[in-house]
Formats: structure tokens, C-alpha cells, sequence
């Protein structure tokens, strides 16, 4: 039998794993290895942030795995021979057919001077958590919320960010006493198209949210808290929340695969220079923003371009980069980016909503998924 050696158990990871136990259950021998011992969407660090649900709930442990044919891992991969198709981890060395890179983006806060001193992030679960516990004692001043590196994770997030907490001084009746800003690279909001970055910027003005374009922090002064720009101006806070700098886990770094910080793949079939490995989700050079839907389709197209050259089947169609990623507005209200990277000349996209009867599909995406990967834990 084949060996499909599937790295990483994220949303990438998790679709290309369900997908290869439909199309080839008993014909390929499909491993999955990640080094936690859960799953939890990137989303759910909104619901920890604002204390809708505690840490040890979102999570989604990998023993409730159902996935017929699939063997997972729960073990750190220490190095990867893309050329020999080889993998290494604490506990032993697995030699594959065929490789799947699916290990996502990593924070790397210190990449900004002094942010991990001074400032907040809700990009990870322990960040979304010390937030959750600062919220409270904050009741007043200047926030600011800052992109800290290009490219990052969810687009929208450092908006729904925004929006949400807006909404969380509004309730404990003290919007007026805090300002909110977003500062970041991008010229736009959410720049995928002007049908998504214009409705966005209106929402934010309506909502007496400042966007600031172009403009990165570089590093912060704690003492005067000051966020200081690369571009030579600053801006001050009372609280900083960073959008850490990304970058790819370093045993990728290490392996030879991102040359040029993320892994470069052909645009059709997510296929790497090397033969028989292939990189999805995050850890891949950007055609389309990192986020879990694009993770999820891209795997469809690996799965079904793996499948097709065992059974020397024509390849399949290829990868279109369209996706729908859902943007918290707070209020109950949900909206949803809907774009397109691939498919035309440029990208498109539009903004769908925000209401409540998104906020209800949105909760049924997590489910469906939840469903889908791990059967009887929904
Ligand atoms: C606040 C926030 C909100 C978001 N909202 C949305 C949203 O609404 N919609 C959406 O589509 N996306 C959203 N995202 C983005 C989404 O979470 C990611 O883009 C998505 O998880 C990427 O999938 P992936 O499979 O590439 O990587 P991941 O899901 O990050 O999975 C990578 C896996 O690799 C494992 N791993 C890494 N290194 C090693 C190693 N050395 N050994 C073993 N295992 C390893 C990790 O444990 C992890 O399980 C959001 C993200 C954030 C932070």
C-alpha cells in the first residue's frame, strides 16, 4: 500500500486526513502526526477572549478522532527530508509516498521590540486568555490594535477584534471613555477587494473605530506607551494589542522547504519542487489569505491530485482559492467575507451582511466541522 504522511492536524490537516479516508480507505496507508493533543479553531480565541468559553472547552481532543483508516500521531516532528520524503519526531522516523506540509503559522512575538513586555495578542489561546483576565480592571483610554507583520492569519480577525470590543465597552457602559484604533500594513481594511475593504471601513466609522493604513509598529515604548512606527511616527495607548509577526514553525524553517519564509507550491495542485510532497493551509506561500477555509479547500485539491496519481486518473480541477471566512461585527451580528483568489484576472470578493442569522451559520460551519472530523464529540 502507499504511505500518505499527512504533518499537522489543524484545519488542513484534519480535511485532507477525512477526505483520503473516503477516497482511499484500504488502498493507502494514511498517518496524521501533530504534536498537540487537540484541535480548536482559530475562531475560538474570539469566544475565550470574551469569555463566552473557557479555554478547555473550545479544544477538541484528538483521541475523539473518527476517521476510518486514518492513524494518528501524537508526537513532535523534529525534522523533514522533503527530498527523501523522510520525517522525524521524538519517537521514531516514518518514510512516505507521498507528504503533506500541512503544520500552519506560528506567532513570533519578539519579532517586535518590547511587544511582548507592553502589549496583549488574542492570536493564541494563553494570549486570548491573559487579555480575557486585563479586560476588566481597563476602564478607559486609547486602545490600539496593530497588524504587527505581513502576511498574517484571518484578515478579518484585527477587525472582529475591533468590533468586538467595542461592543464590550458599550455593555459595561463605557464606550465613551475608550478609543479604538487598527493599524496595519495594508491600505485597506481586509484588502482582498474594495466590494469588502469599503463596507468594512463604513461598519468602522459608524462604529467610531479609527483605521490607520499603512502603518507598521515597530516597537514599543513602554515607559511612555507609545507605539512607535516603522515609517517614523507613533501613536499612544493605554492598551496594545499586536497582531504577532508570523513566520513558519522552525523545524519547516529548517528543512530547506521556505526558502523564502513559506513553503512555495504550484498554484494548481499545492505540489512543492519536490516530488511527491505537497504544502497546504498556512505554511504555504500565499495565493489566498491564511485562513481555515482556504486550509480546507486546498486539501480537497491534494486529496483528490494524490488519489487521481494512484489510480493514474486524470488530474483534478484546479485549486480556485474561493472561500468564505466570517467576521464577528459584536451585537449578536455576524458578517461574511466572500472571495475568490483564483478563478479570474484579480481577486474578487464581497461583504455579505453583518446579522444575526449569520451569526447562526457561522455556528453551524463549527459544527458541521466538528461533525465531520470527530464524528461523536459534536
Ligand atoms: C483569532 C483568529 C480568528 C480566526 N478566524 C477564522 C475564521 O473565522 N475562518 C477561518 O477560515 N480561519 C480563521 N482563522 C485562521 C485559521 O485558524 C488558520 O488559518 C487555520 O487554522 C490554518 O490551518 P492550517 O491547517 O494551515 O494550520 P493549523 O490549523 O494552525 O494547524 C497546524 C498544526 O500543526 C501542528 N504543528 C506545528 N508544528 C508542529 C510540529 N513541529 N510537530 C507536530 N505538529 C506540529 C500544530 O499543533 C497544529 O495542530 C482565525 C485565526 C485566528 C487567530
Amino acid at each position: 500500500m502507499s504511505r500518505v504522511l499527512i504533518l499537522g492536524a489543524g484545519f488542513g490537516g484534519l480535511e485532507l486526513a477525512t477526505r483520503l479516508s473516503e477516497l482511499l480507505l484500504g488502498e493507502a496507508q494514511v498517518t496524521l502526526i501533530d504534536g498537540s493533543d487537540s484541535f480548536f479553531f482559530g475562531f475560538s480565541k474570539l469566544d475565550v477572549l470574551l469569555g463566552r468559553c473557557a479555554a478547555e472547552r473550545v479544544r477538541l481532543p484528538y483521541t475523539g478522532l473518527a476517521l476510518p483508516g486514518i492513524e494518528f500521531r501524537h508526537e513532535l516532528i523534529t525534522a523533514i527530508d522533503p527530498q527523501h520524503r523522510c520525517v522525524r519526531t521524538q519517537k521514531g522516523s516514518y518514510d512516505a509516498d507521498f507528504l503533506v506540509i500541512a503544520l500552519g503559522a506560528e506567532c513570533h512575538p519578539t519579532a517586535t521590540a518590547d511587544f511582548s513586555e507592553g502589549g496583549y495578542e488574542y492570536y493564541t489561546l494563553a494570549g486570548a486568555e491573559r487579555l480575557r483576565d486585563a479586560l476588566p480592571s481597563f476602564d478607559g483610554g486609547n486602545i490600539v490594535i496593530s497588524v504587527l507583520g505581513e502576511p498574517y492569519k484571518c484578515p478579518p480577525a484585527p477587525f472582529e477584534g475591533a468590533f468586538l470590543l467595542e461592543d464590550y465597552f458599550a455593555r459595561r457602559g463605557l464606550r465613551d471613555r475608550v478609543t479604538i484604533t487598527v493599524t496595519g500594513y495594508m491600505g485597506a481594511p481586509v484588502p482582498v477587494a474594495k466590494e469588502v475593504s469599503e463596507p468594512i471601513l463604513t461598519h468602522l466609522n459608524a462604529r467610531g473605530i479609527t483605521f490607520v493604513p499603512k502603518r507598521t509598529v515597530c516597537r514599543l515604548n513602554t515607559a511612555s506607551k507609545v507605539a512607535e512606527f516603522a515609517e517614523g511616527d507613533a501613536i499612544p495607548y493605554d492598551l496594545f494589542i499586536g497582531i504577532p509577526v508570523h513566520r513558519v514553525p522552525a523545524v519547516v524553517a529548517a528543512s530547506g522547504l521556505a526558502p523564502d519564509g513559506w513553503v512555495p507550491v504550484e498554484k494548481t495542485n499545492l505540489a512543492t519542487q519536490f516530488d511527491g510532497v505537497y504544502a497546504i493551509g498556512d505554511v504555504a506561500a500565499a495565493y489566498t489569505a491564511k485562513a481555515g477555509v482556504f486550509a480546507e479547500r486546498a486539501a480537497a485539491v491534494v486529496a483528490d491530485d494524490i488519489t487521481a496519481r494512484l489510480h493514474q486518473t486524470p488530474p483534478p480541477p484546479p485549486y480556485d482559492g474561493a472561500g468564505e471566512c466570517f467576521i464577528e461585527f459584536g451585537r449578536g451580528e455576524v458578517a461574511k467575507v466572500c472571495a475568490n483568489f483564483l478563478s479570474g484576472p484579480k481577486p474578487t470578493g464581497t461583504l455579505v451582511g453583518p446579522s444575526r442569522a449569520l451569526a447562526a451559520e457561522k455556528g453551524e460551519f463549527a459544527r458541521s466541522r466538528r461533525r465531520r472530523w470527530f464524528g461523536g464529540l459534536c
